[in-house]
């Protein structure tokens, strides 16, 4: 030990980082990043292999669809690479507005705003709109990025079971005194078991008991609904949300995050949400390319690709069930292929990747300990042959394994 003023000891301040990390590699699930070389398609170079790619949440193939890259090119050409300011100061240009805009008109709802990520959407709104008088009930297996709002705004928290309509009315009951405004919250499409919230059911207990609702709807924005109007449309739930999040990370292909709800809400979030005060706005090029993504959904085209991604999704279940593998929650282009333990997960993954085909390994801290699996995820872009090589690998490794 040294004495305080003397400097005779060299200590590290960060060496419970290094001894942290030594045990993850020690327990095998520590893995490398991989690192992609060309563009994020149904097949692409990762770490200088090629492989059949369903690690990515490209749904729609339309990362590096043509219209929407032409789009970006001319906003580059047009506006420049930046926007210089937040949105609240000078950083608010006609192509943000003009996307929100398209978004609502889309979504069927009075007005939207449009967030740096899907993760500011949700931790910018929740914090917003409670405070610390107030009961957020949320689902056990919400996205990080609520759990992190609900904790910024301070408001007692409160987690029922998983899908689990009784447990919510559960603590509904037990807080039927309470003094402040409560928040019922769910993912629409739950990202690590691909399964899909029970709206209606919770729309039921929000009106009941006087509930705000909100549901996070990256996995379904692209995805659900009719050409990928989300949760809210695939159940017919319009105008029982009064807070609807969607990604523009996942399926529309480019970077960002919305929320759309009522005029006066989004007035509020104009005002309020912290990642929108003090954080910059989009590049035009990503706006642009949001914007041609929202009129390709809103065609008969993107219609048909949302339907070309059923389609594959079925045939790629259909193609792993008779190779024994089981999902019993996904009902999404998500499909877990529950493992266990963590090591095991990342070596099931690794041996895919050996053989071709990526599907990534989640394990703790992104699922329970004990809970790990591999997820793949089907897109529109897949060609038939593609997920059914993967398929055969799949079962060859798992059967290796002992998987199945
Ligand atoms: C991916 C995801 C987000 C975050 O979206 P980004 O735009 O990637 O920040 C939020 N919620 C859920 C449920 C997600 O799956």
């Amino acid at each position: 030990m040294s004495d305080a003023g003397t400097m005779t000891t060299k200590t590290n301040p960060l060496q419970h980082v290094t001894e942290q990390l030594n045990e993850l590699r020690a327990k095998g699930v520590a893995p490398k990043l991989h690192v992609l070389e060309g563009e994020q398609r149904p097949v692409c170079v990762f770490d200088g292999r090629e492989v059949i790619n369903l690690a990515s949440n490209n749904y729609l193939g339309l990362t590096s669809d043509k219209r929407l890259r032409k789009a970006s090119i001319e906003a580059v050409r047009k506006y420049g690479v930046g926007a210089g300011a937040v949105r609240t100061i000078a950083g608010t240009m006609k192509l943000h507005m003009d996307l929100e805009e398209q978004i609502a008109k889309f979504k069927n709802v009075e007005a939207c705003v449009v967030f740096q990520s899907g993760f500011t959407a949700n931790a910018g709104t929740v914090s917003a709109v409670l405070g610390k008088e107030d009961l957020i009930v949320s689902d056990e297996l919400n996205h990080a990025s609520i759990i992190d709002g609900a904790r910024l705004s301070k408001a007692t928290i409160k987690v029922f079971k998983h899908k689990d309509v009784q447990d919510c009315e559960r603590i509904l009951q037990e807080h039927a005194n309470f003094p402040g405004k409560k928040l019922i919250i769910t993912d629409g499409v739950f990202s690590m078991d691909g399964d899909i919230a029970p709206l209606p059911q919770l729309c039921d207990l929000a009106e009941k008991y006087g509930c705000i609702m909100m549901v996070d709807d990256a996995h379904a924005s692209g995805v659900l609904g009719r050409g990928g109007r989300g949760t809210i449309d695939h159940f017919n739930c319009h105008g029982r949300v009064h807070i609807q999040v969607g990604t523009l990370s996942k399926a529309i292909g480019s970077m960002g995050g919305y929320v759309c709800g009522s005029r006066d809400l989004i007035d509020f979030l104009y005002l309020r949400a912290r990642p929108f005060l003090f954080s910059t706005s989009h590049p035009p090029a990503t706006a642009a390319a949001c914007q041609a993504a929202f009129a390709l959904l809103d065609s008969p085209e993107g219609e048909k690709l949302v339907k070309k991604l059923w389609a594959n999704t079925k045939f790629f279940k259909k193609e792993l069930k008779k190779r024994g593998f089981q999902f019993k929650s996904s009902e999404t282009p998500i499909v877990p292929i529950h493992v266990g333990e963590g090591a095991k997960a990342f070596e099931f993954s690794r041996k895919l990747f050996e053989a071709g085909v990526f599907a990534p390994a989640v394990g703790y801290p992104t699922v329970a300990e004990g809970k790990a699996r591999l997820r793949a995820i089907v897109s529109a872009a897949h060609k038939r042959e593609h997920l059914l090589k993967a398929a055969e690998v799949l079962g060859e490794v798992g059967i290796g394994l002992g998987v199945v």
